[in-house]
């Protein structure tokens, strides 16, 4: 080849990387209008008539704190009319179903039954009622809060950890010389460390579940969710479950079982359930990196409701580089009751 030749494939190499960057680089620009923005062209009638189920996350979508949003009660009501199931699936580990129907009941959607909560701390009972322990002196370790030992007691599956291990604390003072530390004496039965959001998070805590996951033979490592922030004061964000779920992948180099949001633990439940394919599921949510992502993931069609913690212009400016397209979108799922 002469060198000319050389130049000028060099070039046209160039040329069409660059061609190819610009239009990746538009594409993601205009994904956000891939989602469709429902009371447009009828499409409530279209995703009505072809969803029996509806899957609501609920900060940010059915309530603000503790306000329920404008118009939630009356679209929940028309779904129920209309026959379709509607459940509410949250990431907070914390509470037990019980909990939050507690929740529902004081801001007056009194017909919720505990059986329409889904939260993490169940799904993390679903998993292990579908993959159980492999006997029964085998038992799980738990990082986390009450509402994860109420579902595992709920569904008879064998824990210790979680608030009793709160006070726990190594013995000797690392750093100090002259002290004596005394090795944790581990339990060889723990199969699978379950982590979630845990207030009261030792070093005790993730030194246990570090010897567990790399001593003990074939233990899991599970997560209830690995949100980066949740909302615990209005206004300020606070370390989530992630914080937690990456103290503990950080020492074991090992990745978690993720079986809340974005995990496929709750649709598959709900698809064999009901018998229900997934793509007649919707999900609404109001975060594009869990409950987007999460019906996206698990082959479902999605909402994104605009009246939580993703505004417009987050959403029109590709958070995630647009890889997280909505089928639908809403101002608030008053929306949704609309026109109908
Ligand atoms: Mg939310």
């Amino acid at each position: 080849m002469s060198q000319g030749h050389f130049l000028f494939g060099i070039v046209t190499l160039l040329a069409a990387k660059l061609l190819s960057w610009r239009r990746s680089s538009v594409n993601r620009k205009i994904r956000h209008l891939e989602s469709v923005k429902l009371s447009v062209l009828n499409t409530e009638e279209l995703l009505l008539s072809t969803t029996s189920i509806f899957i609501f996350d609920c900060d940010g979508v059915i309530w603000k704190g503790n306000n329920l949003i404008d118009g939630a009660a009356s679209t929940l009501s028309m779904l129920r009319d209309q026959g379709k199931q509607v459940y509410f699936m949250t990431n907070n580990s914390i509470n037990s179903r019980r909990d939050y129907l507690k929740k529902f009941h004081k801001l007056g959607l009194s017909w919720v039954t505990e059986d329409q909560v889904l939260c993490s701390a169940f799904a993390a009972a679903i998993y292990f009622q579908k993959y159980p322990l492999s006997s029964p002196q085998k038992k799980v370790f738990v990082i986390g809060q009450t509402g994860i030992i109420d579902e595992l007691q709920l569904a008879r599956i064998a824990h210790i950890g979680g608030p009793s291990f709160s006070d726990k604390r190594i013995v000797g003072e690392i750093g100090v010389e002259g002290s004596k530390i005394e090795n944790i004496d581990h339990d060889q039965d723990v199969e699978a460390v379950l982590v979630g959001f845990d207030s009261a998070i030792t070093y005790y805590k993730i030194q246990y579940a570090q010897i567990c996951l790399n001593s003990n033979n074939n233990c899991r490592f599970i997560a209830t969710n690995t949100d980066a922030v949740k909302h615990i004061t209005s206004d300020q964000e606070w370390a989530g479950s992630g914080a937690i779920v990456g103290a503990i992948r950080g020492c074991t180099l090992q990745e978690p079982i993720v079986v809340g949001k974005p995990g496929p633990v709750i649709v598959d439940y709900l698809c064999e359930k009901y018998k229900v394919d997934r793509k007649n599921i919707c999900m609404i949510g109001d975060r594009l990196d869990t409950d987007i992502l999460f019906g996206i993931n698990n082959g479902l069609r999605t909402i994104l409701s605009l009246s939580g913690c993703t505004t417009y212009s987050q959403f029109c400016n590709n958070n995630f580089n647009g890889d997280i397209v909505p089928t639908f979108h809403v101002d608030s799922i008053a929306d949704l009751a609309k026109n109908i």
